[in-house]
């Protein structure tokens, strides 16, 4: 519009506006009036060459308007030939953001100073609107580029207006809540995850709402922790990081961005860990209390102790203290598999022999069990390290025996394939719920049936022969079926001795 009236002005037939292209290094017409697409070919070549000097230097304007173009620019919409030319610079402060062309017909009279002044306050018009289109131009792509950030993120982002309603949702969120962003948007966040801490008392609505923190607590991040619902009515265990935006200081927040992690396997962990400590604590203190109720009893000067007292006596302290050295053991080998120092010395094991030695150690203590050790004739010789396989099989058993509280048959296999050996250890104990099955291989996790409660053990026996099997190369799993026992498969690959 501001060409169409300077053309109109200056008593021009047609005209050109074109913006400084910072990227390309040129100008680049981005309006043109009254020329046809002949007549634009033409003056093309002459924004690319003869102009981009001229961005830093306004001066050389001058001289465009006595340029007239040979042969004269072809024709106009309207069927006329171009020559008279008159250009001015647009400019923002000392800037050129572009230029603006205006063209008379052929045999017109040049443009004149007077003209040129006419041109000139168009110019500072055009040079606003095309500075103010530009802004809005990187504007939109600055935007474009943040929502792609946002949108790619991994974690959950939302953004909330003043009065907490949800302004921005990107997919983690989407994810994270079950709740699609054609939901969430416009929803206040009290009402659509109602955020609560971990006693179940509501934070949204009370001051500890970031986003209602008194006006001169003003901080402008924080973190607050607690358990949102999710699209399931799950409840979801997170941290939310609250980046505020206030529009004065000690303002109430204008909006707020924040950042949404899903902490559900972190508190698990924790929750692990405190669990552990606690068992670990109970695992050394009943050793150490027996140990020291039979010494102090033996000791006792007034006690007169006939030999098979005194035996069973010692036999009880020594059992506690293979129990004590064990569980040290077991700690420190979870602590080296943990920090990656764990060395494997491998020789040829005969896997068949490991099964009937560690049977034979553990039967004398499962009154109640019976054993069976089945190999096929051909088994293979293995290249692994004995003593861990044997622990591995020491556990295994061990295990059969401590949840099969009734007794029952329990059943070591041994098969040989081409390429690997696959060793099973079955039981007709408690067996293991569905959800566990894979769960029982991490660290520290034990069974939560109350009879599983009731055996001893602190949650390392398992995470320490996968950890064995997996750095031979091999896997083991678990298989059960409820009141049926369990079944562990352990697979091994035949590798050369080299
Ligand atoms: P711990 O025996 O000290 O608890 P483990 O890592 O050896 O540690 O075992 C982890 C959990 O796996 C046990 O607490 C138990 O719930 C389950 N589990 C292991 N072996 C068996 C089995 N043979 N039968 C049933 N449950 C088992």
């Amino acid at each position: 519009m501001i060409l169409k009236d300077a053309i109109e002005a200056l008593g021009g037939s047609a005209g050109v506006v074109a913006t400084w292209s910072e990227a390309e290094h040129r100008f680049v017409a981005t309006g043109y009036y009254g020329l046809g697409d002949k007549a634009m070919e033409r003056l093309l070549p002459l924004l690319d060459e003869a102009i981009p000097d001229l961005a830093t230097s306004v001066h050389n304007f001058n001289f465009l308007s006595t340029l007239r173009l040979e042969p004269p620019l072809p024709t106009s919409d309207q069927g006329l030939i171009l020559n008279p030319i008159i250009a001015l610079p647009l400019q923002i402060g000392r800037r050129s953001v572009g230029l603006i062309y205006v063209l008379r017909r052929l045999g017109a009279d040049s443009f004149s100073e007077v003209d040129q002044a006419i041109l000139a306050a168009f110019a500072k018009q055009a040079a606003i609107a095309a500075d103010n289109a530009k802004l809005i131009q990187t504007l939109s792509e600055e935007k474009e580029r943040m929502e792609y950030m946002l949108e790619g993120s991994a974690e959950g982002i939302m953004s909330i207006d003043a009065r907490r309603r949800i302004v921005g949702f990107n997919s983690a969120m989407e994810k994270l809540t079950g709740y699609s962003r054609e939901v969430a948007l416009g929803q206040p966040c009290h009402q659509l995850l109602n955020l609560r801490d971990w006693e179940g008392k509501s934070i949204c609505n009370t001051a500890r709402c970031p986003m209602l923190m008194r006006p001169d607590y003003h901080m402008s991040n924080c973190e607050v922790q607690g358990k949102v619902q999710g699209a399931d009515t799950q409840d979801i265990e997170v941290a939310m990081s609250y980046s505020l935006v206030r529009s004065h200081e000690r303002g109430q927040p204008a909006s707020a961005v924040i950042n949404v992690r899903d902490i559900r396997r972190l508190r698990e962990t924790e929750n692990l860990r405190s669990t552990f400590l606690s068992m670990l604590g109970h695992e050394l203190q009943t050793p150490l209390s027996i140990i020291k109720g039979y010494t102090d009893t033996l000791a006792r000067n007034d006690g007169k102790w006939d030999r098979n007292t005194l035996r069973r006596g010692l036999e009880v302290i020594e059992e506690e203290c293979d129990r004590l050295s064990k569980l040290v053991n077991r700690l420190l080998l979870a602590s080296r598999i943990e920090t990656g120092t764990v060395t494997l010395k491998k020789d040829e094991v005969q896997l068949q022999a490991v099964a009937v030695k560690v049977v034979r150690r553990l039967k004398a203590t499962a009154s109640k069990h019976t054993f069976e050790v089945k190999f096929d004739p051909d088994f293979p010789v293995v290249y692994a390290d004995p003593e861990r396989i044997e622990e591995v099989v020491t556990n295994l058993v061990d295990n059969a025996i401590k949840y099969s509280p009734h007794g029952g048959k329990i059943t070591i296999t041994g098969r040989g394939e081409r390429d690997h050996v696959t060793i099973t250890v079955e039981d007709d104990g408690l067996g293991i719920p569905q959800r566990d099955l894979e769960r029982i291989f991490e660290r520290f996790r034990r069974g939560d049936a109350s009879q599983v409660q009731k055996v001893r053990g602190v949650g390392l026996g398992l995470y320490i022969c996968r950890s064995i099997v997996e750095a031979h190369g091999g896997q083991i799993r678990a298989s059960s079926e409820a009141g049926k026992g369990s079944c562990f498969t352990l697979t091994l690959p035949l590798q050369d001795k080299g």
